[in-house]
């Protein structure tokens, strides 16, 4: 790789946390909590938001940022649940960047928000490095992809807050061993939380309402 090339990558990841406290300094006046949800595609970020938009509902306004390679059909999964969902399509962009999220946020009455949840493009490698303004990241790692992707991809799990284990119902069946993919998170990130649950059957989700309800108060708090 050039020297140029370097460079460049540099200036870009400074323009990106540029904007990064931008967007944290809107969230913090709007006091709303803001979430970065990232995984490998297919680990059930989407179905984990919808379960979330319905538990939430009635007590607190949620806002809904999807990010994907193409479609609107998550947006509207989560417009069907009745909160507000923007649609990002980054055309072949493999994460979302801080400027992606700044275009947006005109599209929401932030005041009104109590959580917004960004959900990241399906990929467990660059989404970690771009720091979009969010108060916290959670990786969705899920029991079908093995238990082997945190000693794998080391980056993702070492950025964020809290590793949720989705698809917990099918251990059963899968090869998944749990013991060692919590030695492997404690490993690359010690002291990470690790929370299992199936958003499908909702084992689990009591914990994973009751980790976002202590990030809102911790949010509010600390206006
Ligand atoms: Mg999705
Ligand atoms: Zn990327």
């Amino acid at each position: 790789m050039s020297m140029r090339i370097s460079m460049d990558k540099q200036a870009v990841q400074a323009e990106n946390q540029r904007v990064a406290e931008e967007n944290r300094s809107l969230f913090r006046q709007n006091k709303v909590t803001v979430i970065n949800l990232m995984s490998s595609p297919g680990a059930g970020k989407t179905t984990l938001l919808e379960k979330t938009v319905e538990q939430l509902a009635g007590r607190y306004k949620v806002g809904v940022i999807e990010g994907d390679l193409a479609t609107s059909r998550d947006a509207d999964r989560i417009r069907a649940l009745g909160a507000t969902a923007v649609q990002i399509n980054t055309n072949g962009g493999c994460h979302l960047d801080a400027h992606m999220i700044a275009k947006v946020l005109p599209d929401f009455s932030l005041s009104e928000l109590d959580y917004l949840f960004i959900e990241n493009v399906g990929n467990l490698v660059c989404p970690a490095t771009y720091d979009l303004g969010q108060h916290h990241k959670v990786a969705v790692l899920s029991v079908p992809e093995g238990n082997d992707k945190i000693a794998k991809y080391p980056v993702m799990f070492r950025h964020v807050d809290l590793v949720v284990l989705n698809k917990v119902d099918l251990l059963p069946y899968l090869p998944f061993d749990l013991k060692q993919a919590e030695e492997d998170l404690q490993m690359v990130h010690p002291g990470a939380q690790w929370l299992p649950l199936s958003a499908l059957t909702g084992e689990g989700f009591a914990a994973w309402l009751e980790w976002l309800e202590q990030r809102r108060q911790a949010a509010v708090a600390a206006q």
